[in-house]
């Protein structure tokens, strides 16, 4: 468990009173959150989800965090004593959910945060709470960045880069995805992250599986080999960036179908601007991507919002018709995937600005090739 205290102590109260004023629109009589990246959001307390009730029950007029008694000095350590959030513990022969539902009186609607542990939610609504989903109250909040945010993310972008910079150097034939993924992990701590969120590294006909991670299999000359990577930085803020290295010359097939990839992905990340909807970035890669005759083979959306978590909204998908606005965060990502030979993606973190976009992903983006 980490706590930051670097963070301004009014980006806190800012983000608790939006997630305040927001109760009414979403006809809400609270919100009641347990430790996740929304808790953490909102009051900067990172705990552990464990099978005792911890929540945060925002309410109009009142904010209380509910703690077991043995949590009580970790609760107090973060930034929650500073932000006039009332602290109640409850000892091991209490009922926390009772506890909670007293808090909330007059049968109004208890929005519960999306990742709320099943058990948790059901022993709310049978302790009498009305229950109903929270999640979209909450990714309101962290859909559009502040500038904090937005600092954070870009040092994650740099620091993913500069794993990226080493990949080149760990790519030998004969060597395993597994023993490549492992240099990988080591140089994502070294480069400042916390934590290895994931370290894909798919070669060869493995490539073709969007979410392979890393196998036995040894690289061999010719190999396209995805390297999709990410970790989460000591403040909660996670990077995630992918590259197409390729190990000696290409294959014609796979040479052809990654010059229409960056086509694509530059393209797409260029539309990004204030006032576009987010389907329409997915548009934009899709339309290069099946115009050449590969549609079939890009079978995922184009991008996914960062911030705490990896995947977050907005989803660059068909269908999500979300306007983008400046502090919207996330990911750019075409693929092309030809079963049983190989894959190949690239992606930038890209943030909407006041007048188009940033990218916090600055390593070349054509397909790397490293000498045998
Ligand atoms: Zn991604
Ligand atoms: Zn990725």
């Amino acid at each position: 468990m980490t706590q930051t205290f670097d963070q301004p102590t009014a980006e806190f109260v800012s983000r608790m009173r939006r997630a305040t004023l927001g109760l009414a629109s979403h006809e809400l009589a609270a919100l009641v959150v347990s430790p996740g990246p929304d808790l953490r959001y909102l009051c900067g307390y990172d705990a552990i989800a464990l099978e005792r009730l911890t929540a945060l029950i925002l309410q109009a007029d009142s904010a209380y965090l509910v703690v077991p008694e043995l949590e009580v000095r970790a609760a107090l350590a973060s930034p929650v004593a500073e932000l006039g959030i009332e602290v109640l513990t409850w000892g091991e022969t209490d009922d926390p959910y009772r506890l909670v539902a007293d808090l909330i009186p007059g049968g109004g609607k208890a929005g519960v945060e999306a990742r709320m542990w099943a058990a948790k939610t059901f022993a709310l609504g049978g302790a009498g709470l009305n229950v109903t989903t929270g999640e979209r109250a909450l990714a309101e909040l962290r859909l559009r960045k502040s500038a904090y945010e937005i600092n954070c993310l870009r040092k994650a972008g740099a620091a993913i880069d500069r794993v990226h910079e080493q990949v080149s150097g760990f790519l030998r034939i004969g060597r395993t995805e597994r023993a490549i993924a492992a240099d990988i992990s080591a140089a994502i701590i070294a480069t400042g992250h916390e934590r290895v969120d994931f370290a894909i590294v798919a070669s060869g006909p493995n490539g073709a599986s969007p979410h392979h991670l890393a196998s036995d299999r040894e690289l061999v000359a010719g190999d396209l080999i995805v390297v999709d990577i990410g970790g989460t930085m000591p403040d909660g803020y996670c990077s995630d960036s992918t590259r197409t290295y390729c190990l000696g010359d290409p294959e014609p097939a796979a040479r052809d179908a990654y010059e229409v990839l960056q086509v694509a992905q530059e393209l797409a990340v260029r539309h990004v601007v204030p006032g576009i909807s987010a389907e329409a970035i997915d548009a934009a890669a899709r339309s290069v991507i099946t115009a050449a005759g590969y549609g079939e083979l890009f079978m995922h959306r184009t991008g996914h919002g960062i911030g705490l978590e990896t995947h977050e909204e907005p989803y660059l998908v068909a269908g999500n018709a979300t306007t983008l606005e400046p502090g919207m965060v996330f990911s750019v990502e075409p693929g092309i995937y030809l079963a049983d030979q190989f894959g190949a993606r690239i992606e930038d973190i890209v943030a909407v600005t006041e007048t188009g976009w940033e990218s916090f992903n600055l390593r070349p983006r054509n397909l790397i090739v490293v000498p045998t």
